[in-house]
């Protein structure tokens, strides 16, 4: 049993230590000390069904024993050097993961988080095309250092001060909320007027998620991705995938977040699942991208440590020998169904989408304006947790439930949560 300081306490040094700005998800907040597979313990003891997996990040599972074993493995043999000298782990990592890339992203830079990734993926765009304006989108999010807030497509993300030059927010490709459904081409033309209006003429990159996560699990629209790549490598850019929510697997049909709108990218960036929880990003290229870094030297002291390599070579075994992506192909497709039937119940569900573990549900209080159900979803989401379900959410207006559970998650599990949210909506 926990023996550590009580939830109160622990409250109070986060209070008093830690960033103001930090927030927690529950009015009666949770404390985790344990986790197994899909499911969170408390300081008591008590269980959690987990659909949120950290914010997208614990991808095999909490403590995975099979990711576990390669990272205590690592731990007892060396834990760090840096890249001066050479080790194994790191160069078959870098291997394992060029080996599941399409076309000639061969190249990988290890990294720490998302945010340090999107950065190296802005810089190695901004040197090889030798242009500066970067296109982004509305309701996007690529991280929060000084590089990345500029990409951000909310205003909840952004400090009071200058974000970065050069980024410039196209027109999501909603097709929820945005005025051509989903039709992606015609989304596409925003980003031709953006790229003759608010530029040279000639880019650097566009950056997007496949399918947005904290902006409230948003598909792009069929088709926008193929329009907007040719249009963008038309101006001279390259195109960056953020593959830090939907890789490896989790949207069910493909093993990459992008191979969804048939394209492949010149820059991908991954993080949070690659290592199921560990500090662990990277970022993959073309020899030819690359290249254009390399007149100077590149360094980065955790990046490609052989603990994180161990860990995320781990992670790359698991999603394969356990079959993941089919998993979550399966059991998103009966989720999905069974979520889309609770929206036939009750008016306050205005959406379900997304695929494979990677679902988004958004609730508004009338279905014609889409006007935001935020206070009403705090509850259902509150209720949910006191029924054993810890549920994520997102989007601008906190009105959408994100739904991205450990890929272990399964049959069982996802009739728990709809059913548990069943009974939380009657209760409104
Ligand atoms: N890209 C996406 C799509 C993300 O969801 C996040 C984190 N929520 C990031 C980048 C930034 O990752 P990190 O917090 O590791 O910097």
């Amino acid at each position: 049993p926990y023996k550590g300081p009580s939830k109160e306490d622990v409250l109070a040094m986060r209070k008093q230590h830690l960033s103001p700005s930090l927030f927690l998800h529950f009015k009666k907040p949770v404390m985790i000390v344990e986790g197994k597979m899909q499911y969170l313990f408390d300081e008591r003891g008590r269980r959690y069904l987990d659909a949120f997996a950290g914010i997208v990040t614990v991808s095999v599972g909490h403590c995975h024993p099979e990711v576990n074993k390669a990272i205590h493995a690592q731990n007892e043999l060396l834990q760090h050097t840096t890249t001066i000298y050479l080790n194994p782990q790191v160069a078959e990592y870098a291997k394992e993961l060029a080996d599941r890339m399409p076309g000639n992203l061969k190249v990988v830079y290890f990294v720490n988080s998302g945010s340090e990734a999107n950065d190296m993926a802005i810089m190695l765009a901004r040197l090889h095309t030798r242009n500066w304006d970067v296109l982004c989108l509305r309701n996007a999010y690529h991280g929060m250092s000084i590089g990345t807030m500029g990409t951000c497509g909310h205003h909840t993300w952004k400090q009071p001060m200058p974000q970065g030059f050069g980024y410039h927010h196209a027109l999501n490709p909603d097709p929820y909320h945005g005025a051509h459904g989903d039709n992606g081409p015609a989304y596409a033309a925003d980003v031709a007027d953006l790229i003759s209006a608010a530029t040279p003429g000639q880019v650097a990159a566009f950056i997007a998620e496949t399918i947005q996560g904290v902006g409230g699990t948003v598909p792009l629209a069929s088709g926008y991705l193929p329009a907007v790549y040719k249009m963008v490598r038309d101006a001279g850019g390259v195109c960056i995938a953020d593959e830090v929510q939907t890789g490896f697997g989790r949207t069910g049909s493909h093993y990459w977040g992008f191979q969804r709108q048939g394209v492949v990218p010149d820059i991908v960036t991954m993080a949070k699942g690659i290592g199921n929880g560990l500090p662990l990003a990277a970022v993959v290229t073309t020899p030819e991208i690359a290249a254009s870094m390399a007149s100077r030297l590149h360094f980065n002291t955790y990046g490609g440590n052989p603990v994180c390599s161990a860990g995320g070579r781990a992670v790359l075994r698991v999603v394969d020998q356990e079959k993941r992506q089919e998993h979550c192909k399966e059991v998103g497709d009966h989720l999905i169904s069974r979520l889309k039937a609770l929206a036939a119940k009750h008016d306050i569900i205005g959406d379900v989408r997304g695929a494979g573990l990677m679902l988004g549900l958004e609730m508004v209080k009338d279905r014609k304006t889409k006007e935001p159900a935020k206070a009403e979803l705090a509850a259902v989401m509150e209720t949910m947790k006191d029924e054993g379900v810890l549920m994520g959410k997102g989007g601008l207006h906190g009105n959408v439930f994100r739904i991205k559970p450990p890929m272990c998650f399964s049959r069982a599990d996802a009739d728990y949560l709809v059913d548990v949210m069943d009974l939380a909506i009657g209760k409104l």
